[in-house]
């Protein structure tokens, strides 16, 4: 169980983060402020993806399906007790990340290391911690995506394939959308409050039956948030609904509901 929780794909400052994790008063400088630091037992990375940061420096970080390469710092390497304590196998490490243009980091999840090389700086690689609480509704199915009656009778359960599922996909998709689903608009926060917010599922728009073995997922252009009812209604036919055949079915049936 870790100590900490963050909800992935929700963006974060640095100090707000700080402040979260309890750190009273929150500094402004010093290893909190640059990369990872250790707080509490915990471990937070926090690293530019994709490109240069806003310091115009390169930060050879980037995500390769459901994984995270990472390089640490200039003289980081994997014999430093640092670094020992990073990818020990129990450490609770969090790691965030931002693409160039944005001010906040996204959370995409708990870490583990799955490799670690012997260069200067030390390159890791993560992996995630699949995906928690809608999952916990969800089936991984690798050739079918469908709908079925649970053991719970009442209970629909949408079955999920592994790119919906992908924690490292799915704080790509929502960092860039936000949590409001894509088809009627609904925003679980909204609606039900703090309980609900953050809550969403991811649906993949391609057919599994479509993609070839090379396929490596674009969180952006192959996945898009969904409330539950809408992924439900989007894979209650074979093949799914898009989401704009979705959004006109919505459409049609209030402007029928108002009698028009
Ligand atoms: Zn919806
Ligand atoms: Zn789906």
């Amino acid at each position: 169980m870790a100590t900490f929780s963050f909800q992935t794909g929700a963006r974060y400052t640095r100090v707000a983060v700080l402040g979260l994790v309890g750190m009273d008063p929150v500094p402004k400088w010093g290893p909190w402020v640059n990369g990872y630091f250790q707080y509490r037992g915990a471990h937070f990375i926090f690293c530019n993806v994709g490109g240069p940061g806003r310091t115009g420096h390169n930060y050879p970080n980037e995500f390769v399906g459901d994984d995270l390469f990472w390089t640490g710092k200039t003289k980081s390497r994997r014999a430093h007790p640092s670094i020992q304590r990073l990818i020990a196998p129990d450490s609770e490490v969090h790691i965030f990340f931002r693409i160039p243009g944005w001010e906040e980091f996204a959370y995409v999840g708990l870490a583990r290391a799955v490799f670690v090389n012997d260069e200067c700086p030390v390159g890791i690689r993560w992996r995630f911690a699949p995906a928690d609480d809608e999952d916990t509704l969800a089936q991984d199915v690798e050739s079918t995506t469908s709908l079925r009656p649970s053991s719970e009778g009442s209970m629909t359960t949408v079955r999920v394939n592994r790119y919906e599922r992908s924690t490292a996909a799915r704080a790509q998709c929502l960092a860039h959308f936000g949590t409001v689903c894509q088809a009627c608009g609904i925003d679980f926060g909204v609606f039900y409050g703090a309980h609900g917010a953050g809550y969403i599922h991811v649906h993949h728009h391609l057919p599994l039956s479509s993609i070839k073995q090379s396929y490596v997922v674009d969180p952006i252009r192959d996945l898009v948030p969904v409330c539950a009812n809408c992924h439900a209604m989007i894979h209650r036919r074979d093949p799914a609904l898009t989401i704009s055949e979705l959004r006109a079915l919505i459409r049609d049936a209030r402007s029928d509901a108002r009698g028009m």
